[in-house]
């Protein structure tokens, strides 16, 4: 079973777009996790699934306090008590404080292709380790022409970045050089001929992305989001749009 997963990472409006429009073409319904408003995903708030991507850094956009993050994040639309970390940057503190804040799931341990089943932790959240991340495959100079056989039993998650994504980003520095050229303000506001401009050509991380869905849709092993698979749905409960607290 495979649960596609997204994390927004202040990635640029047509990122978003063509991801999105990506993962609906192939019948994948993604838990996105968000860190700033985005028009596309709001408007999808009735067919997918959207938790919280809270960065707890003293540099965070979100604040610089525990309290200031979760009270930012807090106030982003999202339809499902779940979260993961920018940077997996978690600790004790702010975990518990997310579970009080109503959070329930967190997704904030990342393998390298390995298969971890979920777990409930000390706190009492449950962990849903990751399997597939872009930006780990990429760190671990994994081939870009790999085939992947999905697994049928047991629950992996991918984890995209919509930057990944639609750059296509052939190795792990490429998009650290990119990043580098824009600031803050200028690479949430990129553009589409701009994002066109970046895309990379030859063999990049899009098409192990696009090879691994794809082979869990052929051999029919089930695409579900998180709170849609069974071992979590009755911990979550049923789905509705949760704004701020104040
Ligand atoms: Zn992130």
């Amino acid at each position: 079973m495979l649960i596609v997963t997204v994390d927004l990472d202040w990635a640029p409006e047509p990122a978003i777009e063509e991801t999105l429009d990506f993962l609906q073409e192939r019948g994948v319904i993604p838990t996105v996790f968000v860190t700033h408003r985005s028009p596309r995903v709001e408007s999808s708030l009735g067919e997918i699934e959207v938790g919280l991507h809270p960065f707890f850094h003293p540099d965070s956009s979100h604040g610089k306090t525990i309290e200031e993050v979760i009270d930012s994040v807090m106030a982003l639309p999202h339809n499902i008590p779940a979260f993961r970390c920018h940077r997996y940057a978690t600790c004790n503190e702010s975990n518990r404080q997310m579970m009080e804040a109503g959070m329930k799931v967190a997704s904030n341990i990342c393998t390298d292709l390995e298969i971890v089943p979920p777990f409930i932790d000390r706190l009492g959240l449950i962990q849903v380790p990751i399997y597939f991340e872009d930006g780990g495959y990429l760190w671990n100079c994994h081939p870009l022409t790999k085939s992947f056989k999905p697994a049928e039993e047991a629950i992996t998650v991918m984890n995209i970045h919509p930057m990944h994504f639609v750059v296509n980003t052939p190795a792990f520095d490429y998009m650290v050089q990119i990043k580098r050229q824009f600031t803050r303000e200028q690479w949430i506001g990129m553009s589409r001929q701009q994002l066109d401009h970046l895309k990379y050509q030859g063999d990049g991380i899009r098409r192990v992305i696009v090879e691994l869905i794809d082979a869990s849709n052929e051999t029919g092993s089930l695409i579900r989001s998180i709170a849609k698979s069974p071992r979590f749905s009755t911990k979550i409960g049923k789905a509705k749009v949760l704004r701020a607290r104040h």
